[in-house]
């Protein structure tokens, strides 16, 4: 077994690897950027080399770089984690030729799939079933658009060097072929350096079910059964559950079968996963062969109890498979869900800032946290928005997805948004628990998954955020009394106002999306003698709270009713979590210069940080309601902005490669007079 491993990677994926490595007694060499100097990565590491500034093509994808730093810390051994140079095989050639171990498949393997067509072509010889498209070298757009019209709409576009989701465009009818051909390609040369496209049939009710396959320099393979992928969000995992559901034993050795027929026609070496859509009717196709180690391969650890890092690390030191075929076992069933900074009520825009605050669930043999980030880390426009995995099991699916659904109400995050109550909520949904799964199924629960409230908001929440700011007043005035002179004096008192000939207390909370701040009014109730009991008034609703604060936890009690939640306070941005919610709103005290919110996105502002694509009018054009006007880009992701109304292109502020910031202002618009 090797003594140093070289991990080149970032984030979770790093961090699990660093886990595993060290208890089988390996010592681990990070290597980071600019971004990362204080990552949890580099943290767990034994050594860590520095690669070059923050953006990735600078440091974690410049292959010298990162051969360099094995060679100068002696490392034996690379693990390349999933993305940046995972399925790169130049880089493998520079392993190779270096004399560093790759822990990952062989040259010829990753070449053999590192293109989506030359793949299908690989697999249609060995009799994997594809789904029905063009995968030619001909890329005359012309000639492509020709093909999907054969095919029959609509069509998939995919890039052929593509991966998480991006080169990809649904086309759903010839008129719309070469605008979405054109933005593929764009997103496909800034993401993988390679434009070239495939066409396929876009099915419309499909499951993503993939095999995990396993295979060992002697010529053995295993499968370590599926993953059902199938809930996703721009054509990217959000949960991923083992087994899949509704899965025969028939279906499962079919599928398993082939997969490794797909393996073992390329010579495969280590862990591979094999993609596929199953139809309604069982019936499946190969999607593609991803050569690593995929981000969801915890679902499959839980049910199986096998560590597959570690069987990684035993393939690529030379020894056998861990085990045969038939001493692998499904146990229970597993749930993963990716906590992504990213605002699903938005149309999941890539989300950065700081964590300023993060507390986890408590990890047990049910629960498990792969995470690459701590409290006070950056979130920035620079790596993917997955910052962290929650995965759970237990012995039923329902009994799963209840686990998963209380650890995520216990996921608390502030600072950054995140998908967290998003996932609650689909853990949650009716159609989700019934196993009701296929591709379609985020876009057609909208209803039910997404936060439809739009700007209105709840008396009680907004109860409990008085409730906690009458609390810390209090302890900052009783903070104040100790260290004044006069401890007793009357005006430290909390209950000072109460003595006043108005014994009303205005507190003021901006809401998001919210144009004016909510005034809540507040009186001491007396009788009791309760000092921390008080009446709020929040619009026509008179509410009774009061309450205790340990650090970020509120023991509340409102109308008679307890609760227990937690408040994030940063600087008076108040995020209150509770079992089922998330409400943020910004305490306005009067002694504060208050800024208020900003309606966060203007329509042609720039919804985040990133950089200008291309400008898709030109200035002082005439254009209709719903045309696309610029394209920004950010975290290797496409967002275009349209006309808001028909109306004038009076100017654009930036070019093409310029950066900008979110909430900049991008062009000048002027509607057309109705
Ligand atoms: P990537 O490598 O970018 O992840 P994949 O080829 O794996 O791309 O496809 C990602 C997802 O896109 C699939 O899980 C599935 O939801 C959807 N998809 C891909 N091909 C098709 C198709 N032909 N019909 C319907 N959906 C598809």
């Amino acid at each position: 077994m090797f003594r140093k491993i070289l991990i080149a990677n970032r984030g979770e994926i790093a961090c699990r690897v660093i886990r595993t490595a060290h208890r089988l007694g390996i010592r681990c060499v990070a290597v980071y950027s600019d971004a990362d100097r204080h990552a949890l990565h580099v943290k767990m590491a034994d050594e860590a080399v520095y690669l070059g500034a923050a953006p990735a093509r600078d440091s974690y994808l410049v292959i010298e770089k990162v051969i360099e730093a094995a060679k100068q810390t002696g490392a034996e051994a690379i693990h390349p984690g999933y993305g940046f140079l995972s399925e790169n095989s130049r880089f493998v050639q520079a392993c190779d030729a270096a004399g560093i171990v790759f822990i990952g498949p062989p040259v010829g393997a990753i070449e053999a799939m590192g293109s989506k067509s030359a793949a299908k072509s690989i697999m249609e010889k060995a009799g994997v079933p594809l789904v029905p498209g063009y995968h030619g070298k001909d890329q005359n757009p012309e000639l492509l658009k020709a093909e999907a019209e054969k095919i029959g709409y609509p069509v998939l576009l995919k890039a052929t060097a593509g991966g998480g989701g991006k080169g990809m465009r649904i086309v759903e009818k010839a008129a719309d072929f070469d605008q979405a051909l054109a933005s593929a390609k764009r997103e496909a040369i800034n993401g993988f350096g390679d434009d070239t496209m495939l066409v396929e049939k876009y099915l419309v009710k499909p499951r993503h079910v993939e095999l995990q396959v396993f295979c060992d320099s002697k010529g053995q393979g295993v499968y370590l059964f599926e993953r059902d992928c199938s809930v996703q969000r721009r054509h990217q995992k959000v949960i991923e559950e083992a087994p899949a559901p509704g899965m025969t034993d028939s279906l499962r050795a079919q599928m398993g079968d082939a997969a490794l027929k797909a393996a073992q026609a390329i010579g495969y070496v280590g862990a591979g996963t094999v993609e596929f859509l199953l139809d309604a009717d069982d019936s499946f196709f190969f999607m593609e062969m991803n050569t690593r180690l995929q981000v969801e391969h915890p679902v499959t650890e839980m049910i199986t109890g096998e560590d597959l890092v570690e069987w990684q690390l035993k393939v690529a030191a030379g020894q056998p498979l861990p085990k045969q075929q038939s001493e692998l076992q499904i146990r229970g069933h597993a749930f993963e869900a990716r906590i992504y900074a990213e605002d699903p009520d938005h149309d999941f825009l890539p989300a950065t800032g700081t964590l300023s605050y993060l507390r986890t669930p408590e990890e047990n043999r049910h629960v498990r946290v792969d995470t690459g980030v701590l409290e006070g880390d950056e979130v920035s426009i620079y790596y993917d928005p997955m910052i962290a995995k929650l995965i759970v099991w237990d012995t039923s699916r329902e009994a799963a997805l209840s686990r998963m659904a209380q650890a995520l109400a216990q996921y608390r995050i502030a600072g950054v948004t995140t998908n967290t109550r998003f996932l609650k909520r689909l853990a949650e949904a009716a159609p989700f628990q019934q196993a009701d799964l296929d591709t379609g199924f985020i876009e057609r629960h909208q209803a039910l998954l997404f936060d439809e409230k739009g700007g209105s908001y709840s008396p009680n929440l907004l109860a409990l955020a008085a409730l906690y700011a009458l609390l810390k007043l209090n302890h900052e005035r009783q903070q104040e009394a100790t260290r004044s002179r006069d401890p007793w004096s009357p005006w430290h008192g909390f209950g000072g106002w109460r003595l006043n000939t108005n014994p009303t207390l205005n507190l003021r909370f901006a809401l998001p999306e919210q144009e004016n701040p909510v005034e809540v009014a507040v009186e001491a109730s007396n009788a009791t003698g309760n000092k921390n009991l008080w009446t709020v008034r929040v619009g026509e609703h008179k509410l009774l709270v009061e309450g205790q604060l340990n650090d970020d936890r509120l023991d509340a009690v409102v109308n008679g009713h307890h609760r227990s939640i937690h408040v994030a306070d940063l600087h008076n941005q108040l995020t209150l979590f509770t079992a089922d919610e998330q409400f943020s709103c910004q305490w306005l005290r009067p002694d504060l210069d208050s800024h208020e919110f900003e309606e966060a996105t203007a329509s042609l502002t720039a919804p985040m940080n990133g950089s200008v694509v291309t400008l898709l009018a030109e200035a002082g054009a005439r254009v209709s309601k719903g045309d696309p006007l610029i394209v920004i880009e950010a975290m290797k992701m496409e967002h275009t902005l349209s006309a808001p109304s028909d109306g004038l292109v009076a100017e654009f502020f930036y070019a093409a490669g310029d950066l900008v910031s979110q909430g900049a202002e991008l062009l000048k618009f002027e509607a057309a007079e109705e």
